[in-house]
């Protein structure tokens, strides 16, 4: 398969002015560009678009929606987050105002809707997955029941889980695209995550973790999974975790679904060469009364 130049922009140095080359040639009308950045990004949104509408068709003319949107708004982008953030936080603003105008529709006609689910590839077992807690009783079913508990979370929650978790997003992006402070992202995330972990532990018929009478706050577990915690916090941490049977049992259960969540991937699927998306992008070059380009410079990563 070849590789994205993206891929091959190996340092952050490169890769930032791998994005800065590909956003400003799409501003000056290359088709090419644009097509990389569609071939780079559009899978992600496609994944993320099934979040709130998992029928294809809908997903992929959301994902459409966005793009168009964005280039309308193309100069209005100031890197004061990552072109991603920026980008994703424009599709997340078409998928929720369509989900909300599904579940006006839903109220209207008064029928009870079960969440929507996609299509998921079942993760097969790796030597990560054995070292997991619950490894030996997770089954199909164990999977429905996160799906299940992941739909329920209130939609923040669900947001930040998605994007950290399953999308493996780093937390700086994380906190731009949800207009999240890094303090409000920790506590969002530790809130999805223990919420899911007990829908586990319960399906599973394991004991919850007991009530801490230690002191320290439950968020500390996420802060220390995420690498929040100083060094000193760290040691004290560790050296506490060694015997308080509860803290332990805690940090266990929320890595443990941190891990399957990272397993829940969802498949891929191109929107490069979606042809309303390539007409809607001829279309705005005309507007701006570009012309198309014939090549690229020279410096142009392949
Ligand atoms: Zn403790």
């Amino acid at each position: 398969m070849r590789r994205s130049g993206v891929q091959e922009a190996q340092t952050d140095d490169q890769r930032a002015l791998y994005e800065l080359a590909l956003y400003e040639s799409v501003r000056l009308g290359s088709g090419r560009a644009f097509r990389r950045l569609v071939d780079q990004h559009g899978p992600g949104m496609l994944r993320v678009a099934r979040w709130y509408r998992p029928d294809e068709d809908e997903a992929r003319r959301l994902v459409r929606q966005a793009w168009v949107t964005a280039l309308g708004g193309l100069d209005m982008f100031a890197w004061h987050t990552s072109f991603r953030a920026w980008l994703f936080g424009i599709l997340l603003h078409h998928c929720r105002g369509t989900q909300a105008d599904a579940q006006r529709a839903d109220v209207a006609v008064a029928v009870p809707r079960r969440p929507p689910r996609a299509a998921h590839r079942q993760p097969q077992p790796s030597g990560d997955w054995q070292d997991l807690p619950w490894s030996p009783a997770w089954s199909p079913e164990s999977w429905g029941v996160v799906d299940d508990a992941l739909a329920a979370l209130p939609l923040a929650w669900r947001e930040a889980v998605r994007f950290r978790d399953v999308e493996g997003w780093d937390s700086g992006e994380v906190c731009d695209v949800l207009g999240l402070t890094g303090a409000e992202e920790l506590g969002v995330l530790h809130a999805g995550r223990t919420r899911l972990a007990a829908a586990v532990a319960e399906h599973l018929g394991l004991d919850g973790c007991g009530e801490a009478r230690c002191g320290w706050a439950a968020v500390t577990a996420t802060a220390y999974l995420e690498g929040r915690l100083s060094a000193d916090q760290r040691r004290t941490y560790e050296a506490h975790l060694s015997h308080c049977g509860a803290c332990g049992c805690q940090l266990q259960q929320l890595r443990g679904v941190a891990a399957m969540l990272a397993l829940r991937s969802t498949p891929d699927g191109s929107v490069a060469a979606d042809p309303a998306l390539e007409a809607a992008f001829r279309r705005w070059r005309v507007t701006r009364g570009l012309r198309p380009w014939r090549r690229l410079p020279m410096w142009w990563p392949r």
